[in-house]
């Protein structure tokens, strides 16, 4: 009988192991799926939140600027011309990133479109936050092609060492083609640092001396493209080149309050000319559209 027991007791060990085994599974199976569940939740909120605090801000704002428009002249932003409201004719589209009413001026001095200016009042550092906002979701389309189209534009030298404004957040493959050609590209990134995998030496911030500069989809995000151009100039040798390749030559890519001026007409050569730059060439193909300035 004793041995009986002690068979039964060997034989019954594994299944008892067995059966707690399958146990702890189980329950650690379903706090697992709480916390995913828990999560995903929680992700859903966080993103209902940002979208709701978004669309309150900049819908506020545009209630807020309804009334100060009226009364507050207007300055263009690339050629200074300064008018009320009514002395330009008004664009207006909706932010596709919840921003609200987009309401822009077309400059009857230098053909820009500038604007929104509830955008264009916004202190640096909130913009910053804006965009770390922006890209903590959303990535940039692959833009590789234009953006080696643009620096290859230049006429570059292979003794020489370039800058790559706004290389983005590692969507693109631009860095890691050029540096396999053998190129000195240095790269920055304005607004989305962080998620950034360059695979390129970044740009101090600091030192210039380029030979050139180029960007894809970057000048119409310049909230102060005459003071941008002049840091350019302050970065560029004399006579150096940079070319800045977007569609927004032309009044397109609007739904957004992220693009704040768009370079159409005599705008490019207004910007040049108030700068210390001259527009040596450029190219439309589509939607690629190009403009090369020398440093004068
Ligand atoms: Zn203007």
């Amino acid at each position: 009988m004793a041995a009986g027991v002690s068979w039964f007791g060997r034989a019954r060990a594994p299944d008892t192991a067995l059966e707690e085994a399958v146990a702890r599974e189980a329950a650690a199976k379903a706090v697992s799926d709480a916390l995913a569940a828990r999560l995903a939740k929680l992700e859903a909120q966080v993103e209902l939140t940002e979208r709701y605090f978004t669309e309150a801000f900049w819908n506020t704002l545009d209630v807020a600027y309804e009334a100060v428009l009226a009364h507050r002249p207007l300055c263009c932003i690339v050629c200074d011309h300064t008018a009320g409201r009514d002395g330009f004719e008004i664009r207006e589209d909706r932010c596709f990133f919840g921003g609200g009413r987009l309401e822009r001026y077309v400059c009857p001095q230098c053909d820009c479109v500038f604007g929104p200016q509830k955008y264009l009042d916004l202190d640096e550092a909130f913009v910053g936050r804006d965009y770390q906002v922006l890209y903590s979701r959303y990535s940039e389309g692959d833009s590789t092609e234009n953006e080696l189209r643009a620096f290859r534009s230049l006429g570059a030298d292979k003794a020489g060492r370039y800058l790559d404004w706004g290389a983005g957040g590692g969507w693109n493959r631009t860095l890691e083609t050029l540096k396999g050609e053998g190129w000195d590209v240095v790269a920055h990134e304005p607004n989305a640092a962080a998620s950034a995998d360059f695979g390129a030496s970044v740009w101090d911030g600091v030192t210039g001396g380029f030979d050139g500069v180029f960007s894809n989809n970057v000048i119409e995000h310049f909230r102060d493209p005459v003071a941008q151009f002049r840091s350019f100039h302050a970065l560029l040798k004399p006579d150096a080149k940079m070319a800045h390749a977007s569609p927004c030559y032309d009044y397109s890519f609007a739904f957004t309050r992220f693009h704040s001026v768009f370079l159409l007409g005599r705008s490019p050569f207004v910007l040049a000319e108030r700068t210390g730059f001259r527009v040596v060439d450029s190219e439309r193909d589509g939607g690629y559209i190009n403009y090369v300035f020398q440093r004068v």
